[in-house]
């Protein structure tokens, strides 16, 4: 058993230090006459949640030296003109990338939104070119959960080559890619994987075999500890805001995994919040910088 909790992946900082290199790659590029990467992100509607998301995004661009917009629309918007914005982006030069927040409201259609999106400023890694290319390993702007939590691994020295990784979720955001990340002839990759989902029969069997345990539910302390192998690393994606009178909001974010009494059986596991989230955000702005590199490149090409 391992009580020291010294096993934990601090996505926190390593976000914190990505998010300074990116800031100094920005301030050597501004210096020598050239522009700011500009992220514009779409909203639509009041959930607290995407509200949260897209304030922790813009919060960090401002950070790192970006320059960010906000679309706020309210969640009357029609399909017709959500499409008008998305092609108004595109058409913006002054744009390198671009995310339109999910889930939108139900009355939306959110796979015609995301194939709307030029695939030269999909920052978010969603439209089909992206996945695409991500899945036959060519170069493209990399879905920020799964390619951050990548970066994780990598940035502690983890080498996965070899691991079976037991990934739970089939998401195209979260569960679907990691497994195309995870089985690319790569380090960290090069893992066994097995994909998990709300189908999956003995889920525990699986989990059990897992040497790289990835979980993306979004229910609560659902993986315990009778279902995680001794010395597993674990990677709880899982955002979930539960009832908590002792906070003065009362309630908390928890992740999917039962951090308390799941983390002395690990080598290594991510905390909810701290873990996952802040890498994501921190691969959004990697995207959206080599976004405004590569548009910088071709015009100075033409
Ligand atoms: P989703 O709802 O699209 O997918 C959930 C997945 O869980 C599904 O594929 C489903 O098959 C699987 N599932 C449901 N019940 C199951 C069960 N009983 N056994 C096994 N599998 C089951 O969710 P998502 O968009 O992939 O997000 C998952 C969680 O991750 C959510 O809590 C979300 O908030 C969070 N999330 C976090 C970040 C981050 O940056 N940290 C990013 C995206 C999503």
């Amino acid at each position: 058993m391992n009580n020291s909790m010294n096993n934990i992946l601090d996505g926190k900082q390593t976000s914190l230090d990505l998010q300074s290199e990116i800031a100094q790659k920005v301030e050597t590029i501004v210096s020598s006459g050239g522009k700011k990467p500009h992220l514009a992100a779409v909203l639509i509607g009041d959930d607290p949640a995407s509200k949260a998301y897209v304030g922790h995004k813009i919060k960090a661009c401002a950070k790192a030296g970006f320059e960010s917009t906000i679309i706020n629309r309210n969640t009357d918007i029609s399909q017709t003109e959500l499409l008008e914005i998305v092609q108004d982006l595109n058409d913006d030069k002054s744009i390198d990338g671009f995310i339109v927040q999910l889930p939108l409201p139900d009355h939306l259609d959110s796979t015609e939104v995301v194939q709307a999106v030029s695939p030269e400023k999909d920052v978010d890694g969603f439209h089909p070119e992206s996945v695409g290319k991500m899945a036959l390993g060519l170069p493209t702007y990399l879905p920020a959960t799964p390619a951050g939590i990548i970066t994780l691994l990598d940035r502690y020295g983890i080498k996965t080559t070899g691991m079976h990784a037991v990934i739970i979720g089939r998401s195209d955001i979260v569960g679907n890619p990691m497994s195309a990340l995870l089985s690319r002839n790569a380090e960290p990759g090069n893992c066994t994987v097995t994909q998990c989902h709300s189908r999956t029969v003995n889920l525990r069997e699986h989990t059990l075999r897992a040497d790289l345990l990835i979980v993306a539910i979004g229910r609560p302390n659902f993986i315990t500890a009778d279902m995680v192998k001794e010395g597993a690393i674990v990677i709880d994606v899982g955002i979930n805001r539960i009832p908590d009178p002792t906070r003065k909001s009362g309630s908390r974010l928890t992740g999917d995994v039962d951090y308390e009494n799941v983390a002395p059986k690990c080598s290594w596991i991510t905390p909810v919040p701290g873990g996952v989230g802040p890498m994501t955000i921190a691969t959004l702005l990697e995207n959206t910088l080599q976004a405004s590199l590569l548009k910088s490149n071709a015009s100075s090409e033409k």
